[in-house]
């Protein structure tokens, strides 16, 4: 009582209160990390159509994208975790992971323990964790950091190994390779001017996207995968193009019209790759493809009967009702978009305006895979509703990012 003595029992009892809350949110925050890792290796997109954890609970909480990115970079350091076949990674500071729990750390802390540890050499991992631990119980994390330096001065005296990747060579060299997973893996060499134009092209298309759906957590190389994609579908879709003029590609999608209906079992695509039936029903939705589908004994059914290919007057129609994706917040232009079918024309539904709506690629899937959904509302404009996790009410939202603003010509 000594100590205290200077001050009086009401700010005592207020401080008591302080530091029981502050444990309190700490901890809740370590759980909360704790149960997105996990919902993160059980698949978000299987469980809620979102590409990534930090999504989801962007869009749950309302917190901002940074954040949201801290807090699950910081759940992976100190919670276990998955290989893709399932077997169990121990993780790089589970003496902290307890720790933040309890609530006795604070995020600052904790950066400044995993920071170290993920330099130090895996040998030294448990007892310099044991030691940044220690000292943490008495000391704020800037002197906690002052010991980590002082740790990693001592074991990793001539810091990270150099970077010693050779310069690339310049020629033109493509590889595109089908592997036995169904995965294509794509590498080269290019010159100079080549590597630029295709720098600043796929540059343009790997923008961070907007959306209701959520900030864009996408990693710099799946964004500059998907851009890829956008390209390859710009150049396809191209009039110069010698294969197929004005025109997009036809790639075959060879699914059983049962398969389509359900969304189960597996289609072909082109002459070797598979798809699921799920994927093959969201690329048949796309008003702009042909796929091929197949009856009971895999013969072609009478594509005239299925046919629900767009004619050029209801794109143009659509192009100028839509004027680019349709998903709230979504800027791509119509050149990026598919059209979505409603109702599925499988399942009965119209291609007309009443019926359909323009989507980009990624909002396309998403709205297959999630719990959005989308309808003409009687203004004749699309509106979607957001799944119940969201917005408990569902309150209908649209895209206004194309309408013209008063003000232009
Ligand atoms: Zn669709
Ligand atoms: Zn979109």
């Amino acid at each position: 009582m000594t100590n205290d003595a200077a001050l009086s029992s009401e700010a005592v009892a207020l401080a008591d209160c302080l530091g029981e809350l502050v444990a309190r949110m700490r901890s809740a925050e370590a759980e909360l990390g704790a149960l997105l890792v996990e919902i993160e290796q059980r698949g978000v997109m299987e469980l809620f159509g979102y590409r990534s954890a930090a999504r989801l609970l962007e869009h749950l909480a309302d917190m901002p994208k940074p954040a949201t990115e801290r807090l699950i970079k910081r759940a992976r350091l100190i919670n276990p975790g998955r290989n893709l076949d399932g077997s169990p990674i121990p993780a790089l500071a589970p003496a902290t992971g307890a720790a933040a729990r309890a609530g006795r750390l604070s995020n600052p802390m904790i950066d400044v323990i995993t920071n170290v540890l993920t330099q130090v050499p895996p040998e030294h991992c448990a007892s310099a964790e044991t030691n940044l631990l220690a000292f943490a119980e008495e000391a704020g994390h800037k002197q906690v950091a002052a010991l980590g330096a002082r740790i990693l001065a001592h074991l990793v005296p001539d810091g990270p190994a150099p970077d010693d990747t050779e310069p690339v060579v310049p020629t033109r060299e493509l590889f595109l390779r089908h592997k036995r997973t169904g995965v294509w893996e794509l590498s080269g060499r290019f010159d100079d001017e080549t590597g630029t134009r295709a720098h600043a092209l796929l540059d343009a298309l790997a923008e961070r996207r907007t959306g209701d759906d959520g900030p864009d957590f996408r990693t710099t190389p799946q964004r500059y995968g998907d851009a890829f994609s956008d390209a390859v579908d710009l150049a396809l879709n191209s009039p110069d193009l010698p294969m197929q003029a004005g025109e997009r590609a036809h790639v075959m999608v060879a699914v059983s019209l049962e398969d389509l209906k359900s969304g189960v079992g597996k289609a072909t695509l082109g002459d070797t790759g598979t798809m699921t039936a799920a994927e093959a029903r969201v690329h048949a939705c796309d008003a702009m493809i042909i796929p091929a589908v197949l009856g009971d004994k895999s013969e072609p059914l009478n594509l005239g009967r299925l046919r629900r290919l767009i004619s050029a007057g209801l794109r143009r129609a659509l192009f100028l009702r839509d004027r680019g994706c349709a998903f709230p917040g979504c800027h791509r232009p119509p050149r990026h978009c598919q059209g979505h079918h409603i109702r599925h024309w499988a399942d009965g539904g119209p291609t007309d305006l009443t019926n359909l709506v323009l989507m980009c690629a990624h909002h396309h899937r998403l709205l297959h895979r999630s719990g959005w959904e989308v309808r003409i509302a009687a203004d004749g404009l699309p509106e979607f509703l957001p799944p119940t996790f969201i917005d408990r009410r569902r309150k209908p939202r649209r895209n206004n990012l194309h309408e013209p603003l008063p003000f232009t010509a």
